[in-house]
């Protein structure tokens, strides 16, 4: 059994890696691969929530699990907040094949998500990116959007000062301005929206979102946690990574009556359609499905010659 460092992992796993690994397993979640229940729970210690993810894809091999989770104090510690490790399992044998380091690979499979329905679903030529929040997966957001759309600018907002420097040094690369401004202005001027907070009730009114808007939500992945107003959710047109995980840990457990809601994976497969006109809200509801993890776990063994 293979160990893999998350110095490792950054070294064999980059934005473009990840995108295409995370595309191509939305696309084989519709012709039988599958995630597996996802256990989450509040351990009641360190207010830390803790699980499991995994999944099987016989196209590709990819068998195995995620562990770990969100502490919340660990930012005090100068650790992320979001732990992992990832088991890759043979599918033939049963025996561990690799154990890799997790973190690396959450903030990119995560990031890979949204930009694939920032590809898939956001308008052709997008002037300005909002980012509400700015904690340790924003900047990873940040540059994964950034590689999918020419942006004119970035517009950031975050509830509490945060140092921007990796923010500003991702947009500099890519050519694009950034500022910060109030989460009303950000939402009011940006085509394509990313939210990823911790946070447990909607941000921002329905009102603030204008026409042909895209709205990646990808911080609400447990059950109570929320970041759009379902009245938004309601009218959009609703993607997601998975159905059954969008209704009961997702952005969708805050819809009351049954909706439509396509899997991205449907999109990408071209069994269901994406946007169909410029002045369409869309909605994409990110909420982190085993099969991402596994997808660039493999990728980053396959590029390791494992
Ligand atoms: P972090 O702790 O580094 O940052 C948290 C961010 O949320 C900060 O910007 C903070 O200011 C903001 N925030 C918290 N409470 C808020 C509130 N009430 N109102 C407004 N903003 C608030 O966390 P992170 O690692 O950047 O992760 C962000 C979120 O993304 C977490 O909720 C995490 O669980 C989620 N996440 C989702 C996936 C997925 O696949 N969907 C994957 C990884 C992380």
């Amino acid at each position: 059994m293979q160990i893999i460092t998350e110095q490792q992992v950054a070294d064999f796993l980059d934005p473009e890696l990840a995108f295409f690994a995370v595309q191509d397993v939305f696309a084989s979640m519709e012709s039988g691969a599958w995630n597996f229940p996802v256990v989450r729970e509040a351990l009641g210690y360190q207010n830390a929530l803790y699980g499991f993810k995994s999944g099987f894809d016989p196209a590709s091999g990819a068998l195995g699990l995620k562990a770990g989770g969100y502490w919340p104090n660990n930012a005090s510690r100068d650790l992320a907040n979001h732990q992992s490790t990832i088991f890759l399992f043979d599918p033939d044998t049963g025996q561990c094949k690799a154990l890799l380091a997790g973190n690396t690979i959450t903030a990119l499979r995560t990031a890979a998500a949204s930009a694939v329905s920032i590809d898939r679903l956001a308008i052709k030529e997008p002037s300005t990116l909002g980012l509400v929040g700015t904690g340790h997966q924003s900047v990873f957001q940040l540059e994964a959007a950034l590689r999918v759309r020419s942006f004119d600018e970035i517009v950031i907002w975050n509830r509490s000062h945060r140092d921007l420097t990796k923010h500003r040094k991702v947009a500099e690369f890519y050519g694009v301005s950034l500022r910060e401004a109030d989460l009303e202005v950000v939402v009011r001027s940006a085509q394509v929206i990313i939210t990823i907070t911790s946070c447990f009730e909607q941000l921002f009114p329905d009102e603030w979102v204008g026409p042909g808007t895209h709205v990646a939500a990808m911080g609400t992945d447990t059950k109570g946690k929320q970041e759009l107003d379902p009245r938004l959710t309601q009218r959009a047109l609703r993607f997601t990574d998975e159905i059954v995980q969008s209704k009961t840990i997702g952005e969708f457990q805050h819809l009351t009556t049954d909706v439509d809601i396509t899997p991205i994976g449907a999109v990408i497969a071209g069994t269901a359609k994406g946007r169909t006109h410029d002045d369409q809200v869309t909605v994409f509801d990110g909420t982190g499905v085993g099969l991402q993890d596994l997808a660039c776990a493999q990728a980053v063994v396959k590029a390791m010659g494992i």
